[in-house]
């Protein structure tokens, strides 16, 4: 063995004295020596790829980490390719030195690189498999897949909505606008994309938006307002918008707001506010009291008239139940017509017939008529009630019902007093009338002859007088006697007249004809008097041979008889007349009679419950109608 120092090394590494080539140092066969040589040829050329891939991969990824373990794995996988480089040359070229050295040096490196690579094992333990690389990057797909979806989905929202939906930036210039948008305003997209919001709403609503914006500016939240725009086309629409502030890393970089187009719902909320405004004129110019109630019975609207009707405020009235203004005894039947009004809601007066009392605020009654007119609201059905205050009536009609009442009794007592007179005059007349009579007998032609005109006209005067007593004795008791009041057959009563006035109808040659004649309900007695006048009547005031037709039609529930005759008929204006007490049309001497007749057949048919007319032509006749209440 030779004694070299390592320094003699470092100075001659490349000497080769004192070995000989490998193939020269043992057996070598010459295929187990190129198995070595070819070997450690190729994992020299192995050892020298793999720093150039390395090298080229760092080239290309100029982030990697790790960078100068990498630089040191390279060289490291360097030395190691050369030593068995060497390894292969020594067969020929017996470098110890030089290999030593090499080997020394990669020796060196290789506990580098290892002690650099301590480090980062964490970093290499926490990257993923290959499998966990595989399963992350299908899940990324798989969501980035769902983000291109959901992007898409959104986009279509945005696009579609009903509303606007818009973005400027802080000029207020717009950066996107849905197809809402675009509709609404009648400007193309691209119009749009190049306007701004001055430019877009109308003048006087500019300072307003701006303000908005800047609000937003200070970092405020969304806010509501209204706008109106100006379209396209000139058109004025209302918007109700609300936006608010865009922000990125916390610096905002504009506005998002979505509008809503409001202008019909706003022309019909100001056609309903002067539509209301016009009702509440109306109500306030209505005569009558007027209050609008609920369907619960409260009280909705009221107008001026209700507070001075009844002395409350407005303030009091409004939802209390409107019974506060009806009289307590009303308040149970109030709840009834309540009822009854909303099974069958027409409009109709309430208590029609009936007084209805109202109840004023210091507790006073007031006589009321109210009508009540239903219409259907949105809130249910609500009631209209008119109130017209009818104490001025009220009295009127007490005053008039204490006139009548008035007018009946010293009417009762005016027909007691004729009849207690007609009836007492009776007697002394009587006895008048008969020494009349007597003196008339006994003196005629012994006096003078104007004693004898004197006497005549007393017996006529006497007579004629009888004649009128009689007949107003008769009117009397016509309201005095009891009706008896029976089903009675017409065509007996008008055979009792025939027979009663057969000298007249003989005397006259009167043809007397009828229709089948009705029963009726009446007192036999009257009604053959009624009849019997009116007979009589056509009788007396036709001029030759009289022609009397009695017929009946039946009219709903009474029956109507008429009287006709072809006399000398009566001029319109007196055919009222003739039914008053001792109204005649003609001088006694003309056609006899006391003008009572008609008056006591007036008398006896209203008694009946019917009614008496004349309808007449002058010169041509009459017809005297009356009516009875059928059985
Ligand atoms: P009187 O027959 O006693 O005069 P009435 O009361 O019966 O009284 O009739 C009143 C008046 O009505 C008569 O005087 C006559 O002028 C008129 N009058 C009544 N009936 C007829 C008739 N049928 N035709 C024409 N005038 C009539």
């Amino acid at each position: 063995m030779r004694d070299v120092s390592v320094l003699e090394i470092l100075r001659h590494p490349f000497d080769t004295s004192g070995f000989p080539p490998r193939w020269h140092c043992g057996a070598w066969s010459a295929e187990l020596g190129w198995l070595h040589i070819a070997s450690d040829v190729a994992i020299w050329l192995a050892y020298m790829a793999i720093p150039a891939v390395l090298l080229y991969y760092t080239a290309r990824r100029p982030h990697v980490p790790f960078r100068g373990v990498l630089f040191l794995f390279a060289t490291f996988v360097l030395a190691c390719g050369t030593v068995h480089l060497i390894e292969a040359t020594i067969f020929w070229w017996p470098a110890y030195r030089f290999s030593g050295l090499l080997k020394f040096a990669t020796a060196i490196v290789s506990w580098a690189t290892m002690l650099a690579l301590i480090p980062t094992v964490p970093y290499a333990l926490g990257l993923r498999t290959p499998q966990e690389f595989e399963r992350e990057l299908v899940e990324r797909r798989a969501m980035e897949r769902a983000l291109r979806e959901s992007e898409a989905q959104y986009r279509e929202l945005f696009e579609n909505a009903n509303d606007i939906v818009y973005l400027h930036d802080l000029q207020g210039r717009f950066t996107a606008a849905n197809k809402a948008a675009i509709q609404a305003t009648g400007y193309s997209r691209l119009e749009l994309l190049g306007m701004t919001v001055d430019e877009l709403v109308a003048p006087e609503y500019r300072a307003l938006a701006r303000e908005m914006t800047a609000k937003k500016l200070l970092g405020q939240a969304g806010s509501s307002y209204e706008l109106t725009i100006c379209t396209k086309d000139g058109h004025r629409r209302l918007f109700d918008v609300h936006s608010r502030l865009v922000t990125r890393d916390g610096a905002p970089v504009g506005v998002q707001g979505i509008a809503r187009d409001v202008t019909e719902r706003e022309e019909a909320a100001k056609s309903l506010r002067e539509s209301e405004a016009r009702f509440r004129g109306l109500l306030e110019s209505a005569p009558d009291a007027m209050i609008i109630i609920d369907q619960h019975g409260l009280i909705k609207i009221v107008n001026s008239q209700v507070e001075r009707m009844f002395g409350y405020g407005r303030d009091d009235l409004l939802g209390q139940p409107v019974e506060k203004l009806l009289d307590e005894s009303l308040h149970g039947a109030y709840a009834t017509y309540r009822d009854q009004f909303a099974a069958d809601p027409r409009a109709r007066p309430m208590g029609s017939g009936v007084e209805v009392h109202a109840r004023r605020r210091d507790g006073s009654q007031l006589p009321v008529e109210i009508s009540l007119s239903p219409f259907l609201t949105d809130d249910g059905l609500v009631v209209t009630a008119a109130v017209r205050d009818v104490t001025e009536q009220h009295e009127a009609r007490e005053l008039l019902a204490q006139q009548a009442e008035d007018y009946a009794r010293s009417n009762a007592e005016l027909e007691q007093f004729a009849y207690v007179a007609s009836h007492d005059l009776q007697e002394p007349l009587r006895m008048v009338a008969s020494y009349c009579q007597l003196l008339q007998r006994r003196y005629k032609g012994k006096l003078d002859a104007d004693a004898d005109d004197f006497i005549n006209f007393a017996v006529d005067g006497a007579r004629r007088m009888q004649v009128l007593i009689n007949d107003l004795l008769t009117y009397s008791r016509a309201g005095r006697r009891d009706l008896a009041l029976a089903e009675t057959d017409c065509e007996q009563v008008l055979s009792d007249v025939m027979s009663n006035l057969q000298t007249a109808i003989e005397e006259r040659e009167a043809v007397i004809t009828h229709d089948p004649l009705p029963t009726v309900m009446a007192d036999r007695g009257q009604l053959t008097q009624v009849l019997q006048n009116l007979v009589a009547n056509a009788i007396k005031f036709s001029k030759c041979r009289p022609k009397v037709h009695i017929a009946s039609e039946r009219i709903d529930d009474e029956w109507r008889i008429a009287v006709r005759d072809h006399g000398i008929g009566i001029a319109p204006e007196y055919a009222e007349r003739i039914f008053e007490i001792f109204k005649r049309l003609h001088g006694w001497g003309e056609y006899p009679g006391t003008g009572i007749g008609l008056a006591v057949c007036k008398k006896l048919v209203e008694r009946h419950g019917g009614r008496i007319w004349v309808e007449s032509t002058p010169e041509q006749g009459s017809t005297f109608f009356f009516t009875l209440p059928a059985c």
